[in-house]
């Protein structure tokens, strides 16, 4: 990670013409930088090891009070009908929807089938709704999957597919590591290498503050096994393109 020239500008010169900063300002940039550039450390999630040592119950409960600390911190009267129920509320969301991959007992058990139509050819479930959450600012991030297989012997319930993507999503992330963790999840399952993701985004942290970009959205993609061969790649990349099914 670098600091870069425009961040610099921002800090002031010192009577040699220099820039002159402390650790506070230091720190602030790297903090910026690492949310603005949402550089991802590692494919692993970055866990602590007793991150399921305390239940959610408790979880609930403790977050319930930080965000209330937030809420007072902020300046808002907690005892408004309209903001009371907030801490709870959010705490709630947090533990038991938006971060409830976290938690490898919600992950969904992967059930296959036998590829009885011996049917090898190409897989793709697209347009799968993307619900996720920038790790760098905590707003939500936006989105459609596309995933394809080739079967390797095995085929796994549609739906399973769609509740991959879900699991994964619903985690603090940045894309390029969703995109791949759905990826390897997906050969893992398959036993196959023959798989292809691809995510199209938007990031409220992009559109919604910092540049404010309504319009810009992120494509990230994963593919490996017969979908390094540049034919099969367009075939996918085609029907990606095509129209939905409307019913
Ligand atoms: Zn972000």
């Amino acid at each position: 990670m670098k600091l870069n020239g425009t961040s610099l500008n921002s800090l002031p010169l010192n009577g040699n013409g220099r820039k002159q900063y402390n650790n506070d300002d230091l720190t602030d940039l790297l903090t910026d930088e690492m949310g603005e550039s949402h550089a991802a450390t590692s494919l692993e999630t970055p866990m602590r090891a007793d991150a399921f040592a305390m239940n959610d119950d408790h979880k609930i409960e403790l977050i319930e009070g930080h965000f209330r600390e937030i809420m007072n911190i902020l300046g808002l009267d907690l005892t408004d009908d309209s903001l009371k129920g907030s801490p709870r509320r959010v705490a709630k969301m947090y533990v038991k929807e938006t971060f409830s991959g976290l938690n490898p007992a919600n992950k969904p058990s992967a059930t296959l089938f036998e590829n009885k139509f011996q049917y090898n050819q190409m897989l793709v479930e697209k347009d799968i709704t993307v619900h996720s959450y920038c790790e760098h600012h905590f707003v939500p991030i936006i989105g459609r999957a596309h995933i394809a297989y080739i079967s390797s012997g095995k085929v796994i319930g549609l739906s399973k597919l769609n509740r991959i993507v879900q699991f994964f999503a619903k985690r603090p992330q940045v894309q390029e590591r969703l995109t791949m963790q759905i990826a390897n999840e997906l050969k893992e399952v398959l036993d196959t290498e023959d798989v292809a993701v691809i995510i199209d985004a938007k990031h409220l942290c992009v559109s919604t503050r910092g540049v404010n970009d309504v319009n810009s959205s992120t494509i990230t993609s994963a593919y490996s096994g017969k979908f390094e061969d540049e034919a099969t790649r367009q075939e996918l990349l085609r029907y990606v393109a095509n129209g939905s099914v409307t019913i």
